[in-house]
């Protein structure tokens, strides 16, 4: 489970694009990123002022997602809730490719290309790096991915959500006036991406999701200078610990919907090693980007799925739309049984992902990755003044600009049910067909 592996895989299919230019990490790599952006990953061999390549946009499209968890796009959302519930133990192993040099003198800027994305940046910062760290009390790990801006030498300021797991490991520690120990892992295969950004209780170990999303065991080392185990097959580890009682400014960076996220007062990492393979690869995911928003918001969709599915069994799929940021707009399939499934799914899909904001209600016979086929359950299906449920003043995203911020994120949501009166005679909706139009190969037309 490397991202070597993951690499040859994509070139193999065509979908590694490799630049041979020298590129800078201010601004250009950003760029260049930007115009691939929902199209093949991509691979900096030349970079100016390191010996490192970088590559970026592995998890840039929902298919290479799909591709790397061996299933199908639409089948996504039921392997990420059965890795959730049928975990896999880790294997510690005692040698790491990700140990192979192990430097002590520290210098984050001179040692690693990493990048400055977009124009107000407050600096440079890595997007890529998954952070282990172990509950001061119970000893339990939790993996997730943080914003990390260098700030010294040897010191990062890290982006914690309040309230979060690694918040809630860090808080107790604070209290006890002790550092938190992490270790941060950068050049990851997908799996291990994807099982990080998940969203899993207190006290899951999101390596044991990686395990059961792979198949098979994944190898942990542990750390040089600090008690935490790391992806054994990672590229790149920076050792440290989350100091006490300590902030600093972090920001302002881009965030999922593309606008400039607020400076805040953050917590100080500091950096005790630096180890990685011999010759490594950097990662990077775009700010803003579909790898980005990817891998936020599919971790959304099964947790949708289980609250919708107390309510309506007969829920199908779930699906957060790219032009929702795969965050603000969902559409969501059921198998409809009574008149009102629809609005029950409406209301709670709308509580269980608290930043959803328009969600649509389409039946099973459509197609929810399809936008036109969304557009015309809409068109066809729906009655508005019936159909159209309206929620105010519930708390929304923090990230919108459009909803009330000074008062807690305060917004309007909607829902829509687009699916079929079960009033109304089904024929009136049933979908014309031509016999044996499936079985027609127009190739053969075509000769
Ligand atoms: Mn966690």
């Amino acid at each position: 489970m490397s991202i070597r592996t993951f690499l040859r895989e994509l070139e193999a299919q065509n979908q590694l694009i490799k630049i041979k230019k020298q590129v800078s990490t201010e601004f250009e790599i950003s760029a260049v990123m930007k115009k691939l952006d929902g199209g093949s990953a991509v691979f900096f061999e030349n970079v100016e002022g390191y010996s490192i390549p970088i590559v970026g946009g592995i998890c840039g499209t929902r298919d290479r997602i799909a591709f790397s968890l061996k299933t199908k796009s639409s089948e996504l959302l039921h392997k990420l809730l059965d890795a959730v519930e049928h975990r896999n133990p880790v294997r510690i192993v005692e040698k790491a490719p990700a140990q192979e040099i192990i430097e002590k003198e520290i210098d984050l800027l001179k040692q690693l290309p990493i990048l400055t994305y977009c124009e107000k940046d407050g600096g440079p910062y890595i997007t890529a790096g998954i952070v282990v760290a172990k509950d001061p009390l119970t000893g339990i790990r939790n993996v997730s991915i943080h914003r990390l801006m260098v700030i010294g030498r040897n010191k990062l300021a890290i982006r914690i959500v309040e309230g979060r797991h690694l918040d809630q490991y860090y808080k107790i520690a604070e209290g006890l006036n002790k550092p938190l120990e992490v270790g941060i892992a950068i050049g990851l295969h997908p799996v291990l991406l994807m099982a990080s950004s998940s969203s899993v209780p207190l006290y899951v170990d999101e390596f044991e999701v990686a395990s059961a999303l792979a198949g098979e065991s994944i190898e942990l080392v542990k750390c040089k200078t600090v008690d935490v185990e790391v992806p054994a097959q990672a590229e790149i580890i920076i050792e440290g610990k989350i100091l006490p009682h300590i902030r600093a400014k972090e920001g302002p960076f881009v965030d999922i919907l593309g606008a400039y996220d607020i400076v805040r007062e953050q917590p100080v990492v500091e950096v005790t090693c630096l180890t990685h393979r011999n010759n490594p690869i950097y990662q990077s995911i775009l700010p803003g980007g579909y790898e980005h928003m990817l891998l936020m918001g599919l971790p959304q969709e099964p947790r949708i799925f289980k609250v919708v599915q107390n309510t309506v069994p007969s829920i199908q799929n779930v699906y957060l739309t790219p032009g929702g940021c795969h965050w603000l707009h969902g559409v969501i399939s059921i198998k409809k049984r009574t008149e009102g499934d629809a609005k029950n799914a409406i209301i709670a899909a709308l509580a269980a992902h608290p930043s959803l904001k328009h969600v649509i209600i389409v039946d099973d016979d459509i197609d929810i990755f399809n936008s036109q086929q969304v557009e015309y359950a809409i068109a066809t299906r729906v009655q508005a003044d019936r159909d159209v449920v309206i929620v105010t003043n519930v708390r929304g995203s923090s990230l919108d600009p459009s909803a009330n911020q000074e008062q807690g994120a305060l917004t309007s949501k909607v829902g829509i049910d687009a699916t079929k009166s079960l009033m109304k005679q089904r024929e009136l909706f049933e979908l014309a067909k031509i016999p044996n139009e499936n079985q027609i190969d127009l190739k053969k037309y075509l000769e």
